[in-house]
C-alpha cells in the first residue's frame, strides 16, 4: 500500500502504523446507535469520523467490510445493569410495539445520515437478530468458568478474569476505583461485585422484549451484542473497532473481556474513539435544555439556534476539529464553518475555468504530499482543510492572472482538490443536497406567510403587505385562499 495510515490506538495509547490482518479485506466494526430517540448532533460525530476512515481506506485501495450495528435490545437506562430497556420504555410510553420504535428511529437515523452524506456500512446488523449467537457466548464464557448464574441471570466474573487478565486495560481504570465510584443499586445484590456485568438478564414480568433460554426468559446484556456480531461478520480477530469516547467504559472494556475469554485475545487490534461535542461549553442533555436534534439543526427550530444549518455545514464543522478533540458548538462556530465551506466549494467549482500556462508558479506535488500526510496522520482533517485552503488561494491567484500552472500541474491540482474535498471529506454542493434545502425553503416561506396571516388578524396591514410584496419581488406567487394561503415559485 503506497499511502501509509497512522492510527492512535486507544489500546496501546500510542499512534501506530496501520497494518491490516488481510489487506484484501479490512475489518471495521463501529458501535452504532441505540434507536429509541431522534438522531441528534451527538450521533453525527462518530458517523462522520468513521465515514472518513472508511472513505480513506477505500481510497488508498483497501477493500473494507464495515459493520455498524443497530442496538435494538438490552441497552438499559443505566450502564449498571439496572433500569428499564430504553426501547421498551419508549414503546410503553408511546403505546407501540418495541420494533415499531426501532423501525421508526432506524429510518430516521438513515435519513439524517444520508443528508450528512455518510456512506452506508457494508452490514448493519441488529442485536435482536443475533440472540442465538449471544446465548452461545454466554454458554461459552460460563463453561470456561468466567461467569456465574444468579437468580436466572448470568454475570461476568471480573475478579476471576483479573487473575490472568486486566479488566481496565483499555480505559486505564482499576477495580478498586470502580468499587469506590459505583453506588449500591437495586438488583445489584444478584452480583458478587458491583463491577460484574450482565451477560444475560432475567426479564421482569412487565418486560416486553424477552427470549427463552436455559437460564430464564430474558434478554442479553448490552455489551454482548457487539462481541457476538463482530465475531460473526468479521471473525474473532479483526482490524479496527471504533466508537465514541462515552463507550470506552464500560461498553468496550466489557467487549474486550468477553471476547478475550471466548477467543483468547482482544477482538480488534486497533481501538479508535472519537471525542464528544459540547454545546456552548456544556455536555448535551435533555435536562439541560440544550439537546438539539439533527432535524432541528437543519430547520433552525430550536431556541439555541440563530438559523437553520445545511447538513454540509454540520459535516464541515465536525471535520474542522480533529476527531480526538472535544468540539464545542456555538452559532458563531457554525456560521464560520458555513462561510469557510462555501469558499472551498466555490473554489472547486472554478477549477474547470483555469487555463494552463507556460510555467508553474506552485509546487502541486508538495501540496499533494502535505494533504496525504495530514489525512494519514490519524485522520487529521483540520490540517488537511488548511492545506486545501492553500490550494484555494492558488486557484484565485491563477484566476486573477497573477500566477499559472503548466497543464500537467493544473490537472494534478484539479484531481487533488476534487479527491480531497468530495471523495475523502465527503462534502457535496448544496444543489446535490437539495432535498434538505427544498424542505427548508418550504418551511421558511410557510413561516413568513403565517406571520402575514397573524398580521392581517391584528389589522397590521403594513406588515402584511410588506411580507407579500417582498416575497413577490423575490419571485413567489402568493394566492390568498379561504383556509389561509397558497404559494408557488414563478
Ligand atoms: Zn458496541
Amino acid at each position: 500500500m503506497e499511502n501509509k495510515l497512522f492510527i492512535y490506538n486507544t489500546l496501546s495509547r500510542k499512534k501506530e502504523e496501520f497494518k491490516s490482518i488481510n489487506p484484501n479485506s479490512v475489518g471495521l466494526y463501529v458501535c452504532g446507535p441505540t434507536v429509541y430517540g431522534d438522531p441528534h448532533l451527538g450521533h453525527s460525530r462518530p458517523a462522520i469520523t468513521y465515514d472518513i476512515l472508511f472513505r480513506y481506506l477505500n481510497h488508498v485501495g483497501y477493500k473494507v467490510r464495515y459493520v455498524r450495528n443497530i442496538t435494538d435490545v438490552g441497552h438499559l437506562e443505566s450502564d449498571g445493569d439496572v433500569g428499564e430497556d430504553k426501547i421498551a420504555k419508549k414503546a410503553r410510553l408511546e403505546e407501540l410495539e418495541p420494533m415499531e420504535v426501532v423501525q421508526y428511529y432506524t429510518d430516521r437515523y438513515h435519513q439524517y445520515m444520508d443528508q450528512l452524506n455518510v456512506k452506508k456500512p457494508s452490514i448493519e446488523p441488529r442485536a435482536s437478530g443475533h440472540v442465538i449467537e449471544q446465548l452461545q457466548l454466554v454458554d461459552d464464557i460460563l463453561a470456561k468458568g468466567y461467569a456465574y448464574e444468579s437468580n436466572g441471570s448470568v454475570y461476568f466474573d471480573v475478579d476471576k478474569y483479573n487473575e490472568t487478565n486486566n479488566y481496565g486495560r483499555l480505559s486505564g481504570r482499576n477495580t478498586e476505583d470502580m468499587l469506590s465510584t459505583t453506588r449500591e443499586l437495586d438488583g445489584q445484590t444478584e452480583k458478587r461485585k458491583s463491577y460484574d456485568f450482565a451477560l444475560w438478564k432475567k426479564a421482569a414480568p412487565e418486560h416486553i422484549m424477552r427470549w427463552p433460554s436455559k437460564y430464564s426468559d430474558g434478554f442479553p446484556g448490552w455489551h454482548l451484542e457487539c462481541s457476538a456480531m463482530s465475531a460473526r461478520y468479521l471473525g474473532t480477530e479483526f482490524d479496527i473497532h471504533g466508537g465514541g469516547m462515552d463507550l470506552l467504559f464500560p461498553h468496550h472494556e466489557c467487549e474486550i473481556a468477553q471476547s478475550t475469554v471466548a477467543n483468547g485475545h482482544t477482538p480488534a487490534r486497533y481501538w479508535m474513539h472519537n471525542n464528544m461535542i459540547t454545546i456552548n461549553g456544556q455536555k448535551m442533555g435533555k435536562s439541560l435544555g440544550n439537546f438539539i436534534t439533527l432535524e432541528q439543526f437543519f430547520n433552525g427550530n430550536h431556541e439555541l439556534l440563530e438559523q437553520a444549518y445545511n447538513p454540509m455545514t454540520v459535516r464541515f464543522f465536525i471535520l474542522q476539529a480533529h476527531y480526538r478533540s472535544t468540539l464545542d458548538f456555538s452559532n458563531e462556530a457554525l456560521q464560520a464553518a458555513q462561510k469557510g465551506m462555501e469558499r472551498l466549494l466555490e473554489g472547486c467549482s472554478k477549477l474547470d475555468k483555469l487555463e494552463p500556462g507556460s510555467e508553474s508558479s506552485f509546487d502541486v506535488k508538495d501540496l499533494s504530499d502535505k494533504c496525504y500526510a495530514a489525512i494519514s496522520d490519524d485522520l487529521n482533517t483540520p490540517i488537511l482543510i488548511a492545506h486545501l485552503f492553500e490550494g484555494l488561494k492558488w486557484i484565485n491567484t491563477i484566476l486573477a492572472g497573477k500566477a499559472s500552472l503548466k497543464e500537467e500541474d493544473l490537472e494534478a491540482l484539479k484531481a487533488l482538490m476534487n479527491t480531497m474535498v468530495f471523495d475523502i471529506l465527503g462534502l457535496e454542493n448544496s444543489e446535490q443536497t437539495s432535498g434538505g434545502s427544498d424542505q427548508l425553503l418550504d418551511e421558511t416561506v410557510n413561516l413568513l406567510l403565517s406571520l402575514r396571516v397573524d398580521a392581517k388578524t391584528n389589522k397590521d396591514w403594513a406588515t402584511a403587505d410588506k411580507i407579500r410584496n417582498e416575497l413577490q419581488n423575490l419571485g413567489f406567487v402568493i394566492t390568498d385562499t379561504k383556509d389561509g394561503f397558497e404559494w408557488e415559485i414563478k
